[in-house]
């Protein structure tokens, strides 16, 4: 998408506005399935949680691409999108046994992190096939908010329960058919990952009839020029050769497993905001734009560097600004960010807004969530509407309503 695409995105959605590239999607997709065509049965269950517009859903369906979800509601728009209930893996965690229930009976792989929770469902329903969620205690990238594969993380069933495991398993007769790990959302290093493989396999060791190793997720994708990234390709050498002697030893047909959100999404999104004022303090100079934390979270919840490029005046000359929203709170997106010279009306577009974005934006200061635009075919395409006022008051009761004694 070049810089007059997402102006002429602006003039036609308004501003702030979510833009998808498909090409870039289908790219990764494309990328990640060439590094890991040596394995004889690879499936990739897209992580909906990253960006969950049904047209994106749909887009990766005709990549051959299947979902992994981590609610009930997630299946259900994984259905809606024309998504086989078998093209599905359910990895919840935390959530009561009836969504489980509720979710296994519409036909979708159940993936248990929890023992009380595999007992109480293996007890109750020994012929349903559950996947179980290991944690290998491996710690990924270093930030605890991200790496979920850590002794104090809430995800898994700690690998030291194994023993306590196959006792479930034993007494409820259940058929365990997939061993799954997610470590964290950064993997830096690929030798860590690898190493947490090696617990997958030991695991998986125990079980006689698995179909599948799901090895969850963490690729990291570059935030700015410089940044590491996951290098996907010798990843997928290294571990294929790993994993198809481990198929081999095992003595069955095995399917490799991963459930990328990031990786598929982050770098097709642009986030496309419009500069309300430019307020010059005694410190610093503040870009003021028309959106906060309630459309972009990530910069206050994870301390992410998004990059922000000036696309109405590109070739500027650079200056630092403190790039902040409208929401009455502080809601810094970048500090002192070398930027091309800014002026009132300028419109801004924020890298990496694929993923984790939209899907977490609210309706914090009664604003409304922005539109969502898949570019396409070299047209941008709407994909969701902004909303509107109705949306805001949808579900409300005003008091006048209320059926209360006088
Ligand atoms: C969120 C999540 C993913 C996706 O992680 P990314 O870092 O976006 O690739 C994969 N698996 C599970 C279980 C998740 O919760």
């Amino acid at each position: 998408m070049t810089n007059i695409d997402l102006l002429k995105a602006v003039e036609e959605f308004e501003s702030p506005l979510y833009i998808y590239d498909a090409d870039k999607i289908i790219a990764q997709y494309k990328r990640l399935t060439n590094a890991f065509k040596k394995v004889n049965s690879l499936r990739v269950n897209y992580a909906v949680k990253a960006l969950s517009n049904i047209a994106v859903l749909q887009l990766l369906k005709g990549q051959g691409s299947c979902l992994d979800t981590v609610s009930i509601q997630e299946v259900k728009l994984g259905l809606t999108a024309g998504f086989d209930p078998r093209d599905i893996i359910f990895t919840p965690n935390g959530v009561s046994l009836s969504e489980i229930e509720a979710v296994a009976k519409m036909g979708v792989q159940i993936n248990i992190d929890n023992l009380s929770v595999l007992e109480a469902f293996g007890t109750k329903h020994p012929k349903i096939p559950v996947c179980v969620r290991i944690n290998p205690h491996v710690m990924a990238g270093g930030n605890t908010n991200i790496s979920v594969g850590h002794i104090d993380s809430k995800f898994g069933i700690s690998i030291h329960q194994i023993p306590h495991l196959l006792r479930i398993v034993e007494n409820t007769k259940m058929h365990i058919n997939g061993i799954h790990m997610h470590t964290g959302s950064d993997i830096l290093d690929i030798d860590v990952f690898l190493y947490a493989s090696e617990i997958l396999f030991d695991t998986a060791k125990h079980f006689k009839e698995l179909d599948f190793l799901d090895f969850g997720s963490g690729f990291k994708v570059p935030y700015k020029d410089g940044d590491i990234e996951t290098n996907i390709e010798e990843f997928g050498e290294k571990l294929t050769k790993r994993f198809n002697a481990f198929e081999k030893e095992y003595g069955r047909p095995l399917t490799l497993a991963f459930e990328p959100g990031k990786f598929l999404v982050s770098e097709s999104g642009k986030f496309l905001v419009q500069v309300n004022s430019v307020k010059q303090t005694t410190s610093t100079v503040f870009a003021q734009v028309d959106s906060g934390f309630n459309h972009l979270i990530r910069p206050m919840l994870y301390g992410s560097s998004h990059e922000i490029k000036n696309i109405s005046n590109p070739n500027g000359k650079e200056r630092f600004y403190s790039v902040v929203g409208y929401i009455c709170e502080t809601d810094t997106f970048a500090n002192n960010r070398k930027i091309a010279e800014i002026t009132e009306g300028d419109i801004l577009a924020f890298s990496n807004a694929g993923a984790y974005c939209f899907t977490m934006a609210s309706n914090y200061n009664s604003r409304f969530r922005p539109a969502e635009v898949l570019f396409m075919e070299g047209k941008a395409k709407l994909i969701r509407e902004r909303e509107t006022f109705d949306d805001l008051l949808r579900h409300q009761i005003p008091l006048e309503d209320l059926a209360v004694a006088k």
